[in-house]
Protein backbone atom coordinates (compact mmCIF):
# COMPACT_ATOMS: atom_id res chain seq x y z
CA UNK A 1 0.00 0.00 0.00
CA UNK A 2 1.29 3.49 -0.57
CA UNK A 3 1.49 6.48 2.27
CA UNK A 4 1.51 9.80 1.54
CA UNK A 5 4.09 11.64 3.99
CA UNK A 6 3.55 15.42 4.58
CA UNK A 7 6.27 16.92 7.43
CA UNK A 8 8.44 20.02 6.62
CA UNK A 9 10.79 18.81 9.94
CA UNK A 10 13.82 16.67 8.02
CA UNK A 11 14.25 14.63 10.77
CA UNK A 12 10.70 13.34 11.82
CA UNK A 13 10.32 13.12 8.09
CA UNK A 14 13.37 10.69 7.32
CA UNK A 15 11.88 8.89 10.51
CA UNK A 16 8.56 8.59 9.27
CA UNK A 17 10.45 6.96 5.48
CA UNK A 18 12.41 4.89 6.95
CA UNK A 19 10.02 3.42 9.37
CA UNK A 20 7.29 2.56 6.85
CA UNK A 21 9.03 1.36 3.92
CA UNK A 22 10.49 -1.01 7.06
CA UNK A 23 7.24 -2.47 7.88
CA UNK A 24 6.73 -2.80 3.51
CA UNK A 25 4.88 0.64 2.61
CA UNK A 26 5.69 2.47 -0.68
CA UNK A 27 6.24 5.71 0.39
CA UNK A 28 5.57 9.02 -1.17
CA UNK A 29 7.39 11.83 0.51
CA UNK A 30 6.20 15.74 0.47
CA UNK A 31 7.41 18.78 2.14
CA UNK A 32 4.56 20.49 2.95
CA UNK A 33 0.97 20.52 2.57
CA UNK A 34 0.84 21.98 -1.42
CA UNK A 35 3.15 19.48 -2.15
CA UNK A 36 0.86 16.74 -0.44
CA UNK A 37 -2.26 18.22 -2.35
CA UNK A 38 -0.53 18.47 -6.05
CA UNK A 39 0.35 14.43 -5.48
CA UNK A 40 -3.73 13.94 -4.50
CA UNK A 41 -4.42 14.86 -7.62
CA UNK A 42 -2.33 12.43 -9.42
CA UNK A 43 -4.56 9.42 -10.62
CA UNK A 44 -2.55 6.68 -8.48
CA UNK A 45 -2.61 9.39 -5.25
CA UNK A 46 -1.71 6.82 -2.23
CA UNK A 47 -5.05 6.18 -0.13
CA UNK A 48 -3.19 7.34 3.53
CA UNK A 49 -1.60 10.30 4.28
CA UNK A 50 0.30 11.07 7.41
CA UNK A 51 0.47 14.60 7.78
CA UNK A 52 2.43 16.85 10.31
CA UNK A 53 0.20 19.75 11.03
CA UNK A 54 2.26 23.02 11.58
CA UNK A 55 3.89 22.92 8.07
CA UNK A 56 4.22 26.14 5.45
CA UNK A 57 2.34 26.97 2.79
CA UNK A 58 -0.80 24.67 3.46
CA UNK A 59 -0.95 23.21 7.14
CA UNK A 60 -1.71 19.82 7.96
CA UNK A 61 -5.49 20.94 8.90
CA UNK A 62 -6.12 22.38 5.74
CA UNK A 63 -4.76 20.14 3.61
CA UNK A 64 -7.24 17.82 5.49
CA UNK A 65 -10.16 19.59 4.84
CA UNK A 66 -9.25 20.00 1.47
CA UNK A 67 -9.32 16.10 0.57
CA UNK A 68 -12.76 15.73 2.64
CA UNK A 69 -13.97 18.44 0.15
CA UNK A 70 -13.49 17.19 -2.54
CA UNK A 71 -15.75 14.14 -3.75
CA UNK A 72 -13.33 10.98 -4.60
CA UNK A 73 -14.78 7.99 -5.12
CA UNK A 74 -12.26 6.04 -2.48
CA UNK A 75 -11.80 6.93 0.81
CA UNK A 76 -8.37 8.56 1.90
CA UNK A 77 -7.49 8.24 5.17
CA UNK A 78 -5.85 10.86 7.54
CA UNK A 79 -3.51 10.42 10.47
CA UNK A 80 -2.51 13.82 11.17
CA UNK A 81 0.85 14.05 13.64
CA UNK A 82 1.43 17.01 15.85
CA UNK A 83 3.51 18.27 18.94
CA UNK A 84 -0.49 19.65 20.44
CA UNK A 85 -1.91 17.47 22.89
CA UNK A 86 -4.38 19.84 24.62
CA UNK A 87 -8.23 18.64 23.66
CA UNK A 88 -9.39 21.53 21.70
CA UNK A 89 -6.42 20.48 19.41
CA UNK A 90 -7.25 17.21 18.73
CA UNK A 91 -11.29 18.40 18.36
CA UNK A 92 -10.12 20.83 15.34
CA UNK A 93 -7.89 18.30 13.99
CA UNK A 94 -11.49 15.61 14.21
CA UNK A 95 -13.22 18.85 12.65
CA UNK A 96 -11.33 19.24 10.00
CA UNK A 97 -11.94 15.65 8.94
CA UNK A 98 -8.87 13.63 10.74
CA UNK A 99 -8.98 10.22 11.35
CA UNK A 100 -6.72 9.49 13.53
CA UNK A 101 -3.44 11.71 16.02
CA UNK A 102 -0.24 11.16 16.84
CA UNK A 103 1.18 13.01 19.16
CA UNK A 104 5.09 13.97 18.74
CA UNK A 105 7.30 12.61 19.16
CA UNK A 106 6.05 9.68 18.07
CA UNK A 107 6.31 6.06 19.00
CA UNK A 108 7.13 3.50 16.46
CA UNK A 109 5.19 0.59 17.31
CA UNK A 110 1.98 2.80 18.28
CA UNK A 111 2.98 4.58 14.37
CA UNK A 112 2.94 0.91 13.00
CA UNK A 113 -0.09 -0.57 14.62
CA UNK A 114 -2.45 2.86 13.41
CA UNK A 115 -1.19 2.93 9.92
CA UNK A 116 -2.43 -0.76 10.57
CA UNK A 117 -6.29 -0.06 11.58
CA UNK A 118 -6.05 2.99 8.46
CA UNK A 119 -4.74 -0.28 6.56
CA UNK A 120 -7.95 -2.27 7.59
CA UNK A 121 -10.29 0.46 7.00
CA UNK A 122 -9.47 1.11 3.52
CA UNK A 123 -9.93 -2.34 2.40
CA UNK A 124 -13.24 -2.75 4.18
CA UNK A 125 -13.73 0.28 2.32
CA UNK A 126 -13.04 -0.90 -0.90
CA UNK A 127 -15.05 -4.49 -0.44
CA UNK A 128 -17.60 -2.33 0.27
CA UNK A 129 -17.12 -0.74 -2.89
CA UNK A 130 -16.90 -3.66 -5.00
CA UNK A 131 -19.59 -5.07 -3.72
CA UNK A 132 -21.70 -2.13 -4.51
CA UNK A 133 -20.58 -2.06 -8.14
CA UNK A 134 -20.83 -5.65 -8.96
CA UNK A 135 -23.86 -8.22 -10.24
CA UNK A 136 -23.97 -10.48 -7.05
CA UNK A 137 -24.74 -13.93 -9.74
CA UNK A 138 -22.31 -12.95 -12.50
CA UNK A 139 -19.70 -10.97 -10.87
CA UNK A 140 -19.77 -8.27 -13.78
CA UNK A 141 -20.46 -4.48 -13.18
CA UNK A 142 -24.09 -3.79 -12.19
CA UNK A 143 -26.00 -1.88 -14.02
CA UNK A 144 -25.49 1.69 -11.75
CA UNK A 145 -21.88 0.76 -11.65
CA UNK A 146 -21.40 0.70 -16.01
CA UNK A 147 -23.30 3.87 -16.67
CA UNK A 148 -20.94 5.61 -14.17
CA UNK A 149 -17.90 3.82 -15.93
CA UNK A 150 -19.59 4.43 -19.56
CA UNK A 151 -19.58 8.24 -18.42
CA UNK A 152 -16.17 8.56 -17.60
CA UNK A 153 -15.62 7.02 -21.08
CA UNK A 154 -17.84 9.05 -22.78
CA UNK A 155 -15.51 12.36 -21.55
CA UNK A 156 -12.55 10.70 -22.07
CA UNK A 157 -13.51 9.69 -25.93
CA UNK A 158 -14.66 13.39 -26.35
CA UNK A 159 -11.45 14.85 -24.75
CA UNK A 160 -9.01 12.53 -27.00
CA UNK A 161 -11.80 13.05 -29.43
CA UNK A 162 -11.30 8.56 -30.14
CA UNK A 163 -13.95 6.59 -31.12
CA UNK A 164 -15.49 3.97 -28.70
CA UNK A 165 -18.18 1.03 -29.05
CA UNK A 166 -21.03 -0.62 -27.39
CA UNK A 167 -22.35 -4.04 -27.68
CA UNK A 168 -25.74 -4.29 -26.53
CA UNK A 169 -26.03 -8.49 -26.13
CA UNK A 170 -29.25 -10.13 -25.26
CA UNK A 171 -29.49 -14.28 -24.73
CA UNK A 172 -32.62 -15.31 -27.04
CA UNK A 173 -35.54 -17.78 -25.61
CA UNK A 174 -33.76 -17.32 -22.15
CA UNK A 175 -37.25 -17.42 -20.98
CA UNK A 176 -37.20 -21.24 -22.02
CA UNK A 177 -34.11 -22.16 -20.17
CA UNK A 178 -36.16 -21.38 -17.04
CA UNK A 179 -38.93 -22.90 -17.85
CA UNK A 180 -37.42 -26.18 -18.81
CA UNK A 181 -34.56 -26.82 -16.32
CA UNK A 182 -35.36 -24.18 -13.37
CA UNK A 183 -33.63 -20.97 -12.43
CA UNK A 184 -30.52 -23.02 -11.19
CA UNK A 185 -29.80 -24.12 -14.42
CA UNK A 186 -30.76 -20.44 -15.89
CA UNK A 187 -27.59 -18.61 -13.07
CA UNK A 188 -25.57 -20.86 -14.96
CA UNK A 189 -26.08 -20.34 -18.20
CA UNK A 190 -25.94 -16.29 -16.92
CA UNK A 191 -22.76 -17.39 -15.58
CA UNK A 192 -21.16 -19.23 -18.54
CA UNK A 193 -22.32 -16.55 -20.53
CA UNK A 194 -20.62 -13.73 -18.81
CA UNK A 195 -17.18 -16.35 -18.62
CA UNK A 196 -17.32 -16.62 -22.27
CA UNK A 197 -17.76 -12.60 -22.95
CA UNK A 198 -14.94 -11.67 -20.31
CA UNK A 199 -12.45 -14.19 -22.08
CA UNK A 200 -13.44 -12.68 -25.36
CA UNK A 201 -13.21 -9.56 -24.19
CA UNK A 202 -10.00 -6.94 -24.18
CA UNK A 203 -7.97 -6.50 -20.79
CA UNK A 204 -9.88 -2.54 -20.73
CA UNK A 205 -13.05 -3.73 -21.98
CA UNK A 206 -15.57 -3.61 -19.02
CA UNK A 207 -18.71 -5.58 -18.79
CA UNK A 208 -22.50 -4.75 -17.03
CA UNK A 209 -25.41 -6.52 -16.72
CA UNK A 210 -28.11 -4.40 -18.28
CA UNK A 211 -31.00 -6.31 -16.97
CA UNK A 212 -31.94 -9.86 -16.55
CA UNK A 213 -30.35 -11.53 -19.37
CA UNK A 214 -29.30 -8.21 -21.00
CA UNK A 215 -25.70 -7.50 -20.89
CA UNK A 216 -24.09 -4.86 -22.51
CA UNK A 217 -19.99 -4.74 -23.50
CA UNK A 218 -17.92 -1.22 -23.63
CA UNK A 219 -15.24 -1.16 -25.73
CA UNK A 220 -12.34 2.02 -25.33
CA UNK A 221 -10.68 2.64 -28.52
CA UNK A 222 -13.04 0.34 -30.70
CA UNK A 223 -15.07 1.89 -33.85
CA UNK A 224 -17.52 0.49 -35.96
MG1 LIG B 1 6.04 21.07 11.19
Amino acid sequence: MKILIAEDDPVSRRLLEVFLCKWGYDVVVTCDGSEAWDVLQRPDAPNMVISDWMMPNVDGLELCRKIREIKKSDYTYFIILTAKERKEDVVKGLEAGADDFLIKPFHQEELKYRVQIGERIIELEHRILQLASTDSLTGVLNRKAFIERMEQEIHRSKRENSAFSLILSDIDYFKRVNDEYGHQVGDLVLQRFTEQLSKSSRPYDFIGRYGGEEFVVCLPGADE
